[in-house]
């Protein structure tokens, strides 16, 4: 309430008991104040206006009719309000409105909207004729890997230009360079405008780089005159003659978008264009990773510039997917440890500078050849790479400082001869320069951390001096930009935080990236007595339903979260594990959990329980568990 202490109307829904209280209080505490509470159930005559009825035509979990017809144009669901309004402009008046949302916030937040007009005195007759162009952009758009090497983009729920917008946005920023198939439906939209709204959409075809089309459903059609004459097309009636015509498609290396509006049940179409999906899946939340990133990219002082490190693929979320999705997001260069996985992002089109932790000698060819930039950390790597770039090849380098890590870097003593090969090989541009602290989360250790930034600065003046430029400094990971604003430099390099894992500090404000899943594979009744798994285990005090789920320690769920020692969300309840972590396989007690059947979908960590407790629980750090997790284990990669 202190949010609208200058505030003179406040709209509540009165439905929330704590919420209407406070509000009371609220309006009590200055006079001039005043409520305008809304409700579905209340008592009128406290109220301003009343939801009487609720009327759907159509619901999420049944599809709608094949033609929704003109009530809903083009959503083929909808909910009718009936409202009863006491003593504001509508009087005792019952109204009904039209809002074009089923689901029970957007249906809470419209009557929010309604109560609004309301008070602002709006004519019923002009907001009723604006709801029903409310538009939900409620989306979750799902890439899987697909047959022929193909990724599939899947939005089978809703078909409107603005939902399209988006997907074809999104599918662009996966393919970058590949080909890029749209498989589109008619639009369920009301007869006016079609022509314009066709003609926007060839528009849009044209500018997200489509490189062939189809079409199904019988107004689509109209697309053929929009498009070049030699554009590679196709059009079909209906789903399922396109689907007996697949095999003609040849779909091979392409990233294929999957949108239709939910009568033509695209889903099918999705299903056989995906990979046999394992049942064991790692969601990868590209929201949230994006989310993260501005969470970071807010502690930065403008000019400062953003390396995300996306080493060990992306700390098990993948590299490439990752990758394009940041540089679509703008950061201005990403760190790998090898040049085999520099070279995996330049093959799937990355573009951007990338940083290589650990170049080996052998590499360095391919560095070259795929503009990867390499971290030269010593005398012998510098001296070897010297031989390789002669007097004339020009490469971009950079500089790596050994400050109290002691793990990769030049020392003190190496400055010398460091700056004195630099001066002979002007050739070498060196981009940046680095070092890496230990202990940035570490408070206990931030007098060393303070020593490490000092040595860093004092470091780095001859080597400018020697180069006769100053390349770009930078220190802090994670944890040092969320704790050493005064060391982000020119640059800092993001690594966990961008995975929803970062210090105390802020981890109220990061997002969750990654939710491992399994499924259950079977459930069986165990008697008192018996024992379950490997080496007996596991003994059953008392009759138990144990489920047997698609998850082992091959999979990242190591044998020290076994025999009770961790449990996983089943119907949003905790399951110990019970006996060993097997091979492929884990057993879980859901004697609590009766609603659990076979074919159930298992939470092994995620928004709960946290991947920070099965860290604990494995003895280790969240950088471990992702890292851990096997790569037969599918990436699904979402974003709402
Ligand atoms: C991995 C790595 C990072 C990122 O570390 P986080 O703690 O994950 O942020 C930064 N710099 C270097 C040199 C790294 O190897």
């Amino acid at each position: 309430m202190r949010l609208f202490d200058s505030v003179n109307t406040l709209v509540v829904c009165a439905d929330h008991p704590e919420i209407a209280a406070a509000a009371q209080t609220w309006a009590a505490e200055k006079t001039g104040r005043q409520l305008f509470s809304w409700s579905k159930t209340g008592k009128p005559d406290s109220l301003e206006f009343r939801v009487l009825s609720f009327e759907s035509s159509g619901h999420h979990s049944t599809p709608p009719p094949p033609n929704p017809g003109p009530l809903f144009p083009g959503l083929g669901f909808g909910f009718r309000v009936l409202v009863e309004s006491g003593q504001h402009s509508l009087k005792t008046q019952n109204s009904k409105l039209t809002i074009p949302f089923t689901d029970e916030a957007s249906v809470e937040n419209a009557c929010h909207c309604i109560a609004a007009l309301l008070a602002l005195g709006i004519p019923v007759a002009e907001f009723s004729r604006r709801l029903k162009h409310l538009e939900p952009v409620e989306m979750r758009l799902e890439l899987k890997a697909g047959i022929n090497r193909c990724t599939i983009i899947n939005d089978a729920y809703s078909n409107d230009l603005a939902s399209l917008r988006i997907a074809l946005q999104f599918a662009r920023q996966q393919s970058r360079t590949g080909a890029l198939v749209l498989i589109l439906s008619d639009f369920l939209q009301s007869g006016a405008g079609k022509k314009q709204l066709y003609a926007a959409v060839a528009k849009a075809i044209a500018e997200h780089g489509i490189s062939r089309f189809i079409g199904i459903g019988s107004d689509i059609l109209v697309l053929r005159d929009s498009l070049p004459a030699d554009f590679p097309v196709a059009f079909y009636p209906d789903t399922g003659a396109f689907l007996q015509d697949l095999q003609r498609h040849d779909f091979h290396d392409e990233l294929i978008l999957v949108k239709g509006a939910r009568a033509f049940t695209f889903e099918r179409i999705a299903r056989r264009l995906e990979q046999k999906a394992h049942k064991t899946v790692l969601e990868v939340n590209l929201g949230a990773l994006v989310h993260n990133l501005n969470v970071y990219n807010r502690l930065l002082l403008p000019g400062t510039k953003m390396m995300a490190m996306v080493k060990a693929s992306g700390y098990g979320s993948g590299s490439a997917e990752v990758a394009k999705l940041l540089e679509f997001h703008q950061v201005d260069y990403l760190g790998v440890a090898y040049a085999d996985e520099g070279i995996e992002l330049r093959q799937a089109g990355v573009r951007l500078p990338i940083l290589v932790l650990n170049p080996e000698p052998a590499s360095f060819d391919a560095l070259a050849r795929h503009h990867l930039e390499p971290e030269v950390y010593s005398l012998t790597l510098l001296d070897e790479l010297i031989r390789f770039a002669g007097k004339n090849r020009e490469l971009a380098i950079h500089l790596k400082l050994d400050t109290g890590m002691h793990r990769l870097g030049f020392v003190p003593a190496d400055l010398p001869a460091l700056t004195e090969r630099l001066r002979l090989h002007p050739n070498l541009r060196v981009r940046t320069v680095f070092s890496h602290l230990s202990a940035s989360d570490a408070p206990a250790h931030d007098a060393f951390t303070h020593a490490q930034a000092a040595a860093f600065t004092v470091l780095y003046e001859p080597i400018a001096t020697a180069l006769g430029y100053r390349p770009l400094r930078h220190i802090a990971n994670t944890g040092g930009i969320a704790r050493f604003p005064e060391y982000h430099f020119d640059m800092v390099r993001l690594g966990i935080g961008l995975y929803g894992v970062g210090s105390e500090a802020l981890r109220e404000q990061l997002q969750v990236v990654n939710t491992l899943k399994a499924t259950i594979s079977q459930i069986k009744e165990i008697p008192p007595g018996d024992t379950v798994g490997y080496n007996r285990n596991g003994p059953v005090a008392r009759p138990s339903r144990i489920a047997t789920i698609s998850i082992g320690y091959a999979d990242g769920l190591l044998r020290l979260a076994g025999n009770g020692r961790y449990s996983v969300l089943v119907h949003g309840l905790r399951a110990p594990t019970i006996g060993n972590v097997c091979m492929d396989m884990t057993m879980v007690d859901v004697t609590h959990i009766p609603a659990a059947r076979e074919g159930d979908e298992v939470v092994v960590f995620g928004e709960q329980p946290p991947v920070q407790e099965l860290a604990a629980c494995l003895q280790t750090i969240a950088y471990e568990v992702f890292t851990n997790i096997a790569e037969r284990v599918k990436r699904v990669y979402w974003q709402e």
